[in-house]
Parts: structure tokens; sequence; C-alpha cells
């Protein structure tokens, strides 16, 4: 992609309503536009991440046996009837009333879709068990819509939603998802860790928040510092096979949100050097339910006996667009952005310095085909812009590498390159640094 081409209006000054680093690099980088308080659009380089990261949660989604629908956004309010939460949700829920007074709405989440799905099309236990997931967008009106894409009101959410026959599958199940979650997060380079979340009404211990750790983040947490070690599943795990060593590990040891955290058992179970107080952002929620909507919604099928069972469910989400904020939280310097690979918008920023200069444009020309050639995405600002400028724009939105031509170094047959993670510019022979930076490129387009 030519700079000159694309569509990127970042911004030299930090918007003065935004309170955190993320929500500022992302309006400055021209990532969103706010269009109205909790809802934005999303501009071209940020809805290139948003797409990466929308990647990697589907390719773990689908490893782990979860097969992707897609539900409407739009929802009719009798389904919520079914199952008692039309009047229970609350005023998050966005009511809209259609031309014929029919009562619809704008999904805040989607169980009582699913379980319809559900309901009209499996009959018998030989069908399970299922987990359906969709990446969709949710409307939540909010009550104090702040910190950008990290708590919007219209937000893109991953939610699966799974049937199992008896409570031994659904734990399974709930193992499974466990761990797609741990190599979720890990592959965008970020340090996520299960806590033990409340269960309300429905109790039991199956329920985590998946938390990164940030100054910014919403919730108060404590853990063992261990886990922040802890190694997360390899590809090759067997996902359909015994997954309890996995959750056993990320479990045994402390790890709470204040909204159950204990502070006696933490202090007990963790010694003094050990204990990490800290703040965190909610990244993904994972949850079993057990008949709540199925019971509710009279979704059935035959079991091996004959009788006529009634599902158990859990459901999954990760907070696809509030991600796009919390890696920023987690991987920034002052001059912006540093996007780790698997996420970045073009994983090579191409600076030229004398744009209209034969032989620097011809040098350019030829880089940036033979990056596109070795299927590595490019950004190449072409444009007429100050060298300032455009290093500060490159640092701003933190591609991971950037080759820097300019006539001097063209003459010597040379190049720059820096990674945005390292401090220091390195000069190279042109074709040395080009393959530098497509190898370095190729080894960390997959972190887990
Ligand atoms: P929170 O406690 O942050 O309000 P929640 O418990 O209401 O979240 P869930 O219903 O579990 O959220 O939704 C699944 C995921 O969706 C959350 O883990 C979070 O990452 C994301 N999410 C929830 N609300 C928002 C929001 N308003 N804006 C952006 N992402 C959100
Ligand atoms: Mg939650």
């Amino acid at each position: 992609m030519h700079l000159s081409r694309f569509f990127m209006p970042v911004l030299r000054d930090t918007p003065k309503e935004a309170e955190i680093i993320s929500h500022q690099l992302m309006l400055r980088a021209a990532m969103i536009k706010q269009s109205a308080a909790g809802i934005y659009s999303w501009l071209p380089l940020g809805l290139r991440v948003l797409k990466k990261i929308e990647g990697i949660v589907r390719e773990e989604q689908n490893r782990a046996g979860a097969v992707e629908i897609l539900m409407p956004t739009i929802q009719s309010a009798d389904l919520w009837r079914e199952s008692g939460r039309y009047e229970a949700y609350g005023k998050e829920m966005l009511r809209i009333v259609d031309r014929h007074e029919r009562d619809i709405l704008y999904g805040p989440t989607a169980e009582e879709v699913v379980t319809a799905i559900f309901r009209d099309s499996v009959r018998s236990y030989k069908d399970l068990p299922k987990n359906l997931y969709n990446i969709q967008w949710k409307f939540r009106d909010e009550i104090r819509p702040r910190f950008g894409v990290m708590r919007g009101r219209e937000f893109l959410m991953k939610d699966a939603y799974s049937f199992d026959l008896t409570k031994e599958d659904a734990r399974a199940t709930y193992q499974r998802m466990f761990a797609a979650y741990l190599r979720t997060f890990a592959r965008m380079g970020l340090k996520s860790v299960p806590m033990k979340a409340d269960t309300g009404p429905i109790g039991g211990d199956l329920s985590h928040e998946f938390i990164i750790l940030a100054e910014t983040g919403e919730s108060e947490v404590f853990l063992h510092k261990d886990l922040l070690d802890e190694r997360v599943p390899p590809a090759d795990t067997d996902f359909f096979g015994d997954l309890s060593g996995v959750v056993e590990n990320w479990t045994s040891r402390y790890a709470a949100t204040d909204e159950i955290h204990d502070a006696a058992k933490f202090e007990n179970e963790v010694p003094e050097a050990k204990r990490v107080t800290a703040r965190g952002i909610e990244v993904g929620h994972i949850f079993y339910f057990g008949t709540k909507y199925s019971a509710a919604m009279g979704a059935k099928v035959q079991g091996p006996d004959g009788q006529l069972v009634t599902p158990e469910m859990g459901s999954y989400g990760v907070g696809v667009s509030r991600l796009a904020g919390a890696i920023i939280e987690a991987s920034h310097d002052e001059a912006g952005i540093i996007w780790p690979v698997p996420v970045a918008p073009f994983e090579v920023g191409l600076v030229n310095l004398r744009a209209g200069d034969a032989a620097t444009d011809g040098a350019c020309a030829d880089l940036y085909n033979k990056l596109q050639a070795a299927g590595v995405e490019v950004l190449y600002d072409d444009t007429d812009e100050r060298a300032g400028a455009k290093f500060s724009t490159m640092d701003l939105i933190g591609l991971p590498y950037q080759l820097i031509v300019g006539p001097k170094g063209v003459k010597n047959g040379e190049v720059e390159i820096k990674a945005r993670a390292g401090a220091e510019r390195e000069t190279l022979g042109i074709e040395a640094g080009l393959n530098q930076v497509i190898a370095a490129v190729q080894s960390q387009r997959i972190l887990a």
C-alpha cells in the first residue's frame, strides 16, 4: 500500500477527551474516529488490526472445535421473553419498536438466539457436543462509555455457545475454551491470566475472566507471580484429549479480581514475595451455566435411552474490539504504538526520504516489489513530507519494522533498518537489510 493512496489522517496533537494512552494513540494514529458516545468508525489502519485480531480468535476457536455462524445484530424481544431476560436485562439493552409496533432490540449477547437455533435444529444426543460461535457487533448502552474502544457502547465480540449432553462433557468443553483462550491472547503478544469469576446465582467453579495486566485496567487484581511465567498450550495440543492438566496448572495458584478477592486466602496461599497486586483489563470471559437457557426455552435432545435430555450450556466471550486497545496498553512507548507482528496493520514501513528523486524512488520501488513478492505486508511512505514528520508518523503507527531509504544510502548501496521495539537504526547493504527484515517478520508471525 502506498501511503499517498491510503487514508490515514493522523493527528499531531493528543485529543483532550482521551484519558488513557491506548485511546489517545488510536485517535492520533487514525485507527478510529468517534461517531457518537461509545460508537466508533474504524478507519483503514484500525480495521486492519481489528481483522488480524479477529483472524487469530477465529483460528483458535476453529482449532478447539467451535463452528462459526453469524447471528443478526437485531433480535426479537419475544425470544428474550421466553428466557425471562427481557425485563431483567435493564437499561443496558437498546430497545427498539419497529413499524408494526413489535419490540425488537440490538443484541447485547446472543444466548437466546443461539438456543432457538439449536432447539429448532438439533434432535439427538448423537449431534452433541456442539459449540457455535460468531464474531458480531453488540450494543450495550453502558452508563459510562469511556477509554475509546475499551468500553464502547457498540463493540465487536466473539461469543461462543456450547451444548453438551452431560455435565462432564460440558466441563471438557469448558476446558477446551479455556485452553483456546490462553493461546488466543498469547498469539497477540499478550500475557493473559485466567481469574476465577463470580458465577452468580448459578454457583459452581466454572467461570473465568481472562485478564491482561495494565495500569489503566478497570479492575484491581491479585495473583501469584509465577502465573506470569506459566506456559500456554502449544499449537499441536490435542484439543479433543484431556485438557484438565492445562486448567489445573493455571488455576491451582491464586488469581482473582476485586469482585471476589479474599485477602485472607491470598495472604495464606501466596508467599509475600510472590504476591502481585495490579490492575487488569478483562479481554475474555468464559462461563458454564448449565440448563438456564435450554430449560427456559425448551431445548431438548433425545438421549441414548430415548428419554429427552436438556443440554448443558456454556458461553464464551472475547472482546475483539477491546483487544485493539488492550494490546496498545501493553505495547507502546513515548513515540507511539509498538505492534507485535501478528496483529500489526502492516508488517513493514518503507520510508522514502527523497520522494521524487529518481534513484531513491527506484530503490524503493524495487524493495516494495520484493517485500510484496515475499508476502510481507508493507506500507510505503512515498509522500513528500519532511524526514522528521515521516519518522514520527512511522513511530506513532508502530509498524514492527522500518526500512529507511535516502539518496545518500542509495548511492552507497545501503538502507537503514529499524525494529520498532528496539532503539537503534542499523545500516546494512540493501539486499542484506531487506532479507533481515523479511526473516524477522516471518519468524514472529506466530507467537505461540
Ligand atoms: P465488563 O465486566 O467489562 O463490563 P462483561 O462481564 O459485561 O464485561 P461479557 O458479557 O463477559 O462482559 O462480555 C465478553 C467480553 O466482551 C468481555 O470480556 C469484554 O472483553 C468485552 N466487552 C464487554 N463489554 C464491553 C464494552 N462495553 N466495550 C468493549 N468490550 C466489551
Ligand atoms: Mg465479565
